[in-house]
């Protein structure tokens, strides 16, 4: 019998009407462990009605005692930790290592939610005119929505729900309904440290869910992370239907490596960048730019190694450095990919397709791979391939390096290796990008700066978390308003802002 789901509406557990469930797997195991119900568009305007009727209340209740919500979840989460991490784990594959990593950066936007009383005060000028005083505040923008996708399914909906919550905003989530349980869990944590029913509803379902939050006109603002092609679908329809729609997309990530980089220290980075968490992060390095034969030559024998000892194994293994990846059809897009590289000429210098583990034959395990002397031109450098897949795209010259990142479709993330000051000013400085890292591979921005890539990997205006969220999830209202000295009871006014007199 597998475990059957449920949504989270109103602070309570609501189970599925709507007749249609996915599975959610093990994907160490490939077994199906639970069904998850896939909402109707009835049952999804049931979260909305929660959500709105949750939300004057809530925008009405001070940043502080809001704050102080945000407070108790932090330590509901640090409490909880393991027990989150493992459920994790058991539906998205991950180690449970890098799952407690994961929900802890999700806490760190959690820890900057708190300061919420500082981060809406508003801007106050006096004396604009004689006797007009302006000041600048900022509302809630009402119900919002994110929807999140499978391959962190505690930190991404933590970019979303603390920030459009503290703001006073109330929210339903629609988390990947691959690995549904821990959006759930979070849910009812926020409950449990104080936040008023239905400010958080979580709602579980497909695009028919998800098209049902695009188009009704309560929902105001909507947060996607997912693909590419769903992120710019996500986009046209929220933004058609008068939404704001912030959209973080796919990626694929360069990394250039100078000749004169720290060697052992570029082969370290690469190895948690490229294939931690399977190569399932959109922060992942998928393409390593070598400049120069001899660094090319160097690089692949340190790394080659490395990339073959990798240890692969369940999330329950302790030792296992990397899980599988999330389901059988990614397994497969993933050693098609391989087979493409292959095929188109690239050589394929540590071979992960057809991993066998022993005990979970029926696992979706693929291993480290590394590819050589692959070319702009092949499936594998242009497209984001999601598993734990590194490219290595030799070039002659820090130039030719810099335009194969400025020339690609993605522009989420990027690194250099160099001790060079000029080199790395100038990458920073001059590439479309919009997140950059200097020795540093997976340039993740702590949760009061904002994550966010450019090109094909954002639509919107916004990125996430920091001011950018406080932005993102509240409206600006600015205040024009005489007082002058001596107002008689019964005295009327009828003031134009940039006008000093004002009739009546
Ligand atoms: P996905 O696009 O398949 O799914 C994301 C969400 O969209 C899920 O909730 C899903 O239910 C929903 N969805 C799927 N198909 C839909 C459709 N046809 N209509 C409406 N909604 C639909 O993404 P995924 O496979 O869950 O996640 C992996 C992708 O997410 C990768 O491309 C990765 O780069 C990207 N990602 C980006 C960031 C970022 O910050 N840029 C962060 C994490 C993941």
């Amino acid at each position: 019998m597998t475990e059957e789901l449920y949504h989270f509406i109103d602070g309570a557990r609501v189970k599925g009407t709507s007749g249609r469930t996915g599975d959610v797997n093990n994907p160490a195991t490939g077994e199906v462990t639970k069904q998850v119900p896939l909402a109707s568009a009835d049952e999804v305007r049931a979260a909305i009605a929660s959500s709105a009727q949750a939300l004057p209340g809530w925008a009405a209740t001070p940043p502080a005692k809001r704050a102080q919500v945000m407070f108790n979840f932090r330590d509901q989460i640090r409490s909880n930790l393991t027990e989150i991490a493992e459920l994790l784990s058991s539906e998205h594959g991950k180690t449970v290592e890098d799952a407690k990593g994961s929900i802890s950066r999700g806490l760190e936007v959690v820890e900057f939610a708190c300061g919420i009383p500082q981060l809406l005060k508003g801007e106050y000028s006096e004396n604009v005119a004689g006797g007009v005083d302006s000041y600048a505040v900022r509302q809630p923008v009402g119900v919002c929505a994110g929807i999140t996708p499978f391959n962190f399914p505690a930190m991404v909906p933590m970019w979303m729900f603390p920030m459009a919550i503290a703001c006073g905003n109330t929210f339903v989530l629609k988390p990947s309904e691959r690995d549904p349980s821990t959006g759930l869990r979070l849910a009812e944590l926020m409950v449990e440290a104080g936040l008023p029913k239905g400010v958080l509803n979580v709602v579980n379902g497909d695009k028919e869910a998800v098209d049902t939050l695009l188009t009704d006109p309560t929902v105001g603002a909507i947060s996607f992370v997912g693909s590419t092609a769903i992120g710019r679908y996500i986009y046209e329809t929220g933004a058609a239907a008068g939404k704001r729609v912030q959209a973080l997309c796919g990626a694929k990530n360069h990394m250039i490596i100078m000749p004169d980089a720290d060697m052992s220290q570029a082969v370290d980075a690469t190895i948690g960048a490229a294939f931690g968490s399977a190569g399932e992060r959109c922060m992942a390095v998928s393409v390593a730019v070598p400049v120069g034969e001899e660094t090319a030559d160097a690089f692949v024998k340190e790394l080659a190694p490395r990339v073959q000892s990798l240890k692969v194994g369940p999330y329950t293994d302790p030792a296992a450095e990397m899980g599988p990846v999330i389901t059988a059809e990614a397994k497969e897009r993933i050693e098609r990919y391989i087979d493409e590289g292959v095929a188109a000429g690239a050589d394929l210098v540590v071979d992960g397709r057809g991993l066998n583990l022993q005990g979970y034959e029926d696992g979706f395990f693929v291993g480290g791979t590394l590819l050589d002397r692959v070319t702009p031109d092949m499936s594998v450098y242009k497209d984001e391939i999601f598993g734990p897949v590194l490219s290595v795209v030799r070039q002659a010259s820090y130039e030719d390096a810099k335009q194969l990142v400025v020339d690609h479709e993605y522009g989420n993330g990027t690194a250099i290796f160099t001790r060079d000051g000029d080199t790395a000013r100038d990458f920073t400085q001059s590439v479309n990008i919009g997140m950059v890292g200097v020795n540093v591979p997976i340039p993740v921005p702590v949760a009061y700066h904002s994550f966010g890539g450019w090109k094909a990997s954002l639509f919107g205006d916004h990125s996430i978390h920091g001011m950018e969220g406080v932005r993102f999830y509240t409206k600006l209202k600015t205040v024009t308003a005489r007082w002058p000295s001596g107002i008689k009871e019964g005295a009327v006014f009828n003031f134009h802002a940039g006008s000093d007199t004002a009739p009546g």
